[in-house]
């Protein structure tokens, strides 16, 4: 087995060098300022090796990454009764696609395009105050990572409300159709305030464990979510966790990865490690570019992909 410290440093030193670094998102002004030379990575291992290099302490927008954990809180809460407001299966679509809503009757094919975050975010605040159910997804990332100074990037948030003109429709298209059942106010800006929050490659890795570890945080033995629920939110990273860029992903990588405009992307190897890797600028899809070139040599240098 390679030395996994010896790699990432190599992959981190591998990217700090390239080019070709993709753009960064433009459609959220503050993030439209961020530095796309920046790269980090951290791997955290199920048997409590960790391995970071880079930029793998600096926090950034975690984005559409938030998804995986508000989905988790949101099955926690209401079970299998959240797959009548959310599909499971590939969109084949942009993130922020609102085509298929209208074929559909207003459910959106799966958890993590927009849509359906909005969806998921909504079971969050129903029955609670907008920043009750904040502040339940943040204490939830703090206790994940084990770190309270986990935090929401404000400037980001306010960046994004005032410009989301196509999660505001999607969020009223879907209340046309009951989809969703709070004022779109209350469940946006929980989304907004949620994909804004800030996180380290570190801490992300850290939050991500339980998902390579049958749903229990390795070290502390504590149980998150089941095995089997973990399998599942796994799939659903697999299958839906890249967009219209899933299918590429999986092929590369070979692993279950969620990606957020921010450049980051989680990546689950199970039984062994939780990864984040994060550099700014994307590809086409709105996925990290150099982010995901950095898990496709992780992943084939380690041997982890899950195809064998
Ligand atoms: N907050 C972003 C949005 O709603 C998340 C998109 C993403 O990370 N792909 O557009």
């Amino acid at each position: 087995m390679p030395d996994l410290d010896a790699v990432v440093q190599e992959i981190a030193a591998e990217m700090a060098q390239r080019s070709d670094r993709g753009e960064v998102a433009h459609y959220i002004p503050e993030l439209a300022r961020v530095d796309p030379g920046q790269f980090g990575i951290a791997v955290v291992g199920t048997d409590g090796a960790a391995a970071v290099a880079g930029d793998g302490d600096l926090p950034f927008s975690i984005q559409s990454i938030s998804k995986v954990f508000t989905l988790t809180l949101a099955l926690g809460m209401i079970g299998d009764r959240l797959w009548r407001r959310v599909g499971r299966e590939p969109s084949g679509n942009p993130f922020n696609s609102i085509v298929q809503l209208e074929r559909e009757r207003g459910v959106p094919r799966n958890p993590f395009i927009n849509a359906g975050a909005i969806a998921v975010t909504d079971v969050i605040v129903s029955g609670h105050q907008p920043r009750e159910s904040l502040g339940e997804i943040l204490r939830f990332m703090q206790f994940l990572s084990r770190d309270a100074t986990v935090t929401i990037d404000a400037a980001v948030a306010a960046s994004e409300k005032r410009t989301g003109f196509r999660n505001t429709a999607l969020a009223n298209y879907m209340r046309s159709f009951g989809v969703t059942e709070n004022p779109v106010d209350f469940t946006l800006g929980v989304y907004f305030h949620h994909c804004a929050i800030a996180m380290s490659c570190r801490q992300l890795a850290t939050a991500g464990l339980f998902l390579a570890h049958g749903g229990r945080d390795p070290e502390t033995g504590f149980s998150v979510v089941s095995a089997e629920r973990a399998r599942r939110i796994n799939a659903l990273m697999l299958t839906c966790g890249h967009y219209d860029g899933s299918g590429e992903f999986a092929y590369r990588v070979g692993l279950p990865g969620k990606s957020g405009v921010g450049g980051g992307i989680l990546a689950v190897a199970p039984g062994r490690a939780s990864i984040a890797v994060w550099a700014p600028g994307l590809d086409a899809a709105g996925n990290s570019h150099l982010g995901r070139i950095a898990l496709e040599r992780l992943a084939r240098r380690m041997g982890w992909s899950i195809f064998g």
